[in-house]
């Protein structure tokens, strides 16, 4: 099934990450299953323009800078309503991003913007059959894995964030053309209007070490060590849904499936249990330690390191430690 790939590029105000680039890894793995033939990377709004230049390495034959007034700054339907003018226009087979709240949102817009079938939150592809593709995705917060077979004239999927290679491969320059959207101004109804900044330089999608909290915790004075710890280790701090509904501390902390979804080098887990719905949101974790009263606790059990004993003993030993360590 020959024909053109469309890679919508997340930014944020020409700000990318690693899943802005495994979108384009995503891409090439569904080539490889047998879709597609080339990429063609979607860059909406002028501050995504100057990465034109470098798609080229991630396996992008073209890019398209979509150029309209409107589009300043992050706008769901806005951006949804330029891909799908893309959509009609070039009759890409397939149309695709990373599943991360935009890149699903986005996605979604497309969806039912141009009538089709989305297959979001995919694993892998696992070939064509008689002219469907065969893949695997993610449902229900992680706690199973569908086999689907998705037809369509365009394809339309976003691929499980962490799961397709971020990874550049090669030194290819891609042609780059301007594109002049032609906006309906209701599409830009939902848009940023205010920016709060919760906490300056790192954060919890990106921080390398995030030190996350749970019931355990026991208050909202009770994350008082692992802030500290976070701060000694410049991360995050992160914690579960128990937290974030006694209001210990705010939403945009919460991990997992109705919270956060990260990928931090280490996951410190202090009292949290491991349900399912909060694993799924750091199971991508490179390395995970837990510490928990109950060595039957099944974060216990699935992380790599464990510490069996109270949190509130425990964390400030360890900080206690680093400071010795670093003399200060
Ligand atoms: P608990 O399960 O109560 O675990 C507390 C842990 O702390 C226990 O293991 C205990 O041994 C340990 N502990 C107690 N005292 C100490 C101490 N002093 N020192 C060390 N350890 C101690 N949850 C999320 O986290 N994120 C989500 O996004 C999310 N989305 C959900 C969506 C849906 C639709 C549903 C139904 C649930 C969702 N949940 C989510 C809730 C999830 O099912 C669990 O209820 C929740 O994750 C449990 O939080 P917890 O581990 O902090 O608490």
């Amino acid at each position: 099934m020959s024909g053109e790939i469309l890679v919508v590029f997340e930014h944020d105000r020409g700000q990318a990450s690693e899943t802005s680039y495994q979108a384009f890894g995503l891409a090439r793995a569904l080539i490889a299953a047998g879709v597609g033939s080339t990429v063609t990377a979607v860059l909406v709004g002028a501050d995504a323009h100057s990465f034109a230049a470098g798609v080229g390495a991630h396996g992008v034959s073209q890019a398209l800078r979509v150029h309209h007034h409107e589009l300043t700054d992050y706008a769901p339907q806005a951006w949804g309503d330029v891909v799908a003018e893309l959509v009609a226009t070039r009759s890409p087979v397939a149309v695709v991003a990373t599943a991360t709240d935009r890149g699903s949102e986005v996605l979604a817009h497309v969806a039912a913007i141009a009538d089709l079938p989305f297959a979001a939150n995919v694993l892998s592809f696992d070939g064509l059959s008689d002219g469907a593709l065969l893949l695997t995705r993610v449902r229900w917060g992680g706690s199973l894995l569908e086999q689907a077979s998705l037809r369509s004239k365009v394809l339309v999927i976003s691929g499980a964030p962490h799961i397709f290679s971020s990874d550049p491969v090669g030194n290819d320059v891609a042609q780059v053309d301007d594109v002049e959207a032609t906006l309906d101004h209701t599409a830009s109804r939902t848009r940023i209007v205010d920016r709060v900044t919760l906490a300056a330089g790192i954060t919890l999608t990106t921080a390398a070490v995030v030190v996350s909290g749970g019931r355990g915790v026991g208050s909202a004075d009770g994350f008082a060590p692992l802030v500290e710890l976070a701060d000694l280790l410049g991360g995050a701090v992160g914690c579960s849904r128990v937290v974030t509904n006694n209001g210990w501390r705010p939403h945009s902390d919460q991990v997992g499936q109705t919270g956060k979804r990260i990928a931090p080098e280490l996951y410190i887990a202090c009292g949290i249990s491991g349900a399912i719905q909060h694993w799924v949101g750091m199971m991508a974790s490179k390395h995970v330690l837990a510490i928990n009263t109950d060595k039957e606790a099944n974060m216990v059990g699935k992380a790599e390191y464990a510490v069996v004993g109270d949190l509130h003993q425990i964390l400030p030993a360890v900080s206690e430690e680093i400071r010795r360590r670093r003399g200060s």
